[in-house]
């Protein structure tokens, strides 16, 4: 546990250090679980956007991408049930005044102790899950002593008694009317249901995908990426025959797996947990968690939202949410949603990914090997020495294949520090420029991974970025 926390930390500082994401607001004293990221942070977060966005939208001709508004009438989320239902639990420690979701401390406390126990595990879980159903606040509360938990600062059980919270951040008008800050993507794409299958004519089976900002009033933001209050998600809602509803959900769940093992980041630190305690608005369930350095934790899930929020949305704006279909008339579709947390995502591939390696003379590098084709620059070009006319060649090569792929021009330090920094922010290949290249126009290629060093043509530069680098042949896999 404590080298995790030394992980952790190590990870936090590295990300800082190299411009990946940086604490909110710091000159103010930061504010909680709200992060920025920087050049390379947001370059790695565009292109797992960008393969998300492709893998739905170009590679399934029936998936069609929208842009919605993150304000919305504030009836979409009576309609959705939020007002009433997106409720979590919190309890605070009367001595360290810290406040906690006494659900999540449960089933840490589970993690850590009865990891081993599957019996035990399955039987606290589900006393955890017949309280939430029922609304039975004492009865977790009465867990929570019975298995005696403390407070990780405190180190005490004086709990407060548990009560509601509703997560969404509400805010005000001119008028004095009240909006929430949209905590899902999802109710955007509802809304616009009708005129996605005007505009694209769409049939039923077909989807519609976003990306975009949620809001979430966390009671217990730690973690680093894990538990923001501001957020990205990536979701896509699959409208269905409600009799299909069976083969889509196995369909989406299986393909979403598949999407995250593109990454090679360890086929075992992915699990799919089946949803026990499902949401207001969902029939089947089920998420898929990945191995951070705190443990298995969701990162994905997959939901059967049935008709629910198109009957809902029916209902209140009273316009007509069903399809129309030559056998069947007017129906509502059932959905099938993928519900995929951007930054937690970007989490998943930054923590697997950050090395510290040993190499000859028994030194340590930091690499970062993260896949090529999520590499926010993609080939270093590099001359040996800062004169001789080196710079000059190698700035006319970065010139000539710009335009091709993001790349970075360094010639600020010797050689073995630039590779050093390009390992660290995950650059998968550096082309270095020396004397030689003035005889015969070769360079030599230095592959990240392997640290092997080749000397190739300058008109082969191009070929080797595309090879390691490209998307295309990733994308392809979905479908094989
Ligand atoms: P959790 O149980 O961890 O709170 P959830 O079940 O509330 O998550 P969903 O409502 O299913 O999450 O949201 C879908 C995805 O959005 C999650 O799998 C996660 O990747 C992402 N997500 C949800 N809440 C957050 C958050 N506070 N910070 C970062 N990502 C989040």
């Amino acid at each position: 546990m404590e080298k995790n926390k030394d992980f952790l930390e190590f990870l936090v500082s590295h990300s800082k250090r190299y411009g990946f994401i940086f604490p909110s607001s710091e000159i103010y004293g930061g504010i909680n679980a709200i992060y920025d990221y920087g050049e390379y942070g947001v370059a790695l977060k565009n292109n797992i956007k960008d393969f998300w966005w492709k893998s739905m939208t170009q590679i399934h001709d029936n998936i069609v991408g929208i842009d919605s508004s993150i304000l919305m009438h504030s009836d979409v989320w009576s309609a959705s049930g939020h007002v009433q239902k997106f409720n979590e639990l919190l309890i605070d420690n009367k001595d360290s005044k810290k406040r906690y979701r006494p659900d999540l401390l449960i089933k840490n406390h589970v993690e850590k102790f009865f990891y081993k126990n599957e019996k035990k595990r399955k039987e606290i879980l589900s006393r955890l899950y017949d309280c939430l159903s029922n609304n039975n606040l004492l009865g977790i509360k009465d867990l929570i002593h019975e298995l005696n938990i403390h407070d990780p600062i405190s180190h005490t059980n004086h709990w407060t008694d548990i009560k509601y919270f509703n997560m969404m951040f509400k805010i005000e008008d001119h008028r004095k009317k009240n909006l929430f800050l949209r905590p899902e993507t999802a109710q955007g794409i509802f809304i616009n249901f009708q005129n996605v299958i005007k505009s694209n004519r769409m049939k039923i089976p077909f989807g519609i995908a976003q990306i975009g900002k949620s809001f979430r009033n966390e009671i217990v933001a730690r973690q680093f990426l894990f538990r923001l209050r501001e957020f990205e998600q990536m979701e896509m809602q699959f409208f269905i025959l409600p009799e299909e509803e069976k083969f889509w959900f196995k369909y989406w769940k299986n393909m979403r797996m598949k999407w995250h093992l593109l990454f090679n980041l360890g086929d075992e630190k992915y699990r799919f947990i089946e949803n026990t305690h499902l949401p207001h608005y969902a029939s089947l369930g089920t998420d898929i968690e990945f191995n951070f350095p705190f443990g298995f934790k969701e990162i994905e899930s997959i939901h059967s939202r049935r008709d629910f929020d198109l009957i809902k949305h029916e209902n209140y704006s009273k316009k007509n949410m069903k399809v129309f279909d030559k056998s069947k008339k007017n129906y509502f579709p059932y959905v099938i949603e993928t519900s995929l947390g951007l930054d937690r995502c970007f989490f998943t591939i930054f923590s697997s990914s950050l090395k510290k390696e040993k190499i000859n003379n028994g030194k340590i590098r930091t690499v970062l090997k993260i896949p090529s084709f999520l590499s926010p620059i993609k080939a270093a070009i590099l001359p040996l020495v800062k004169k001789d006319g080196l710079p000059e060649i190698a700035k006319k090569l970065f010139n000539n294949i710009k335009f091709d792929f993001k790349l970075l021009y360094d010639h600020t330090e010797s050689i073995g520090k630039l590779y050093r920094r390009q390992d660290a922010i995950g650059t998968p290949l550096c082309f270095t420029i020396d004397y030689d290249t003035c005889k015969n126009e070769t360079v030599t290629v230095r592959y990240r991974d392997s640290m092997k060093q080749y000397r190739i043509h300058i008109n082969e530069i191009k070929d080797v970025i595309k090879k390691e680098t490209e998307l295309k042949s990733i994308l392809r896999k979905i479908h094989n």
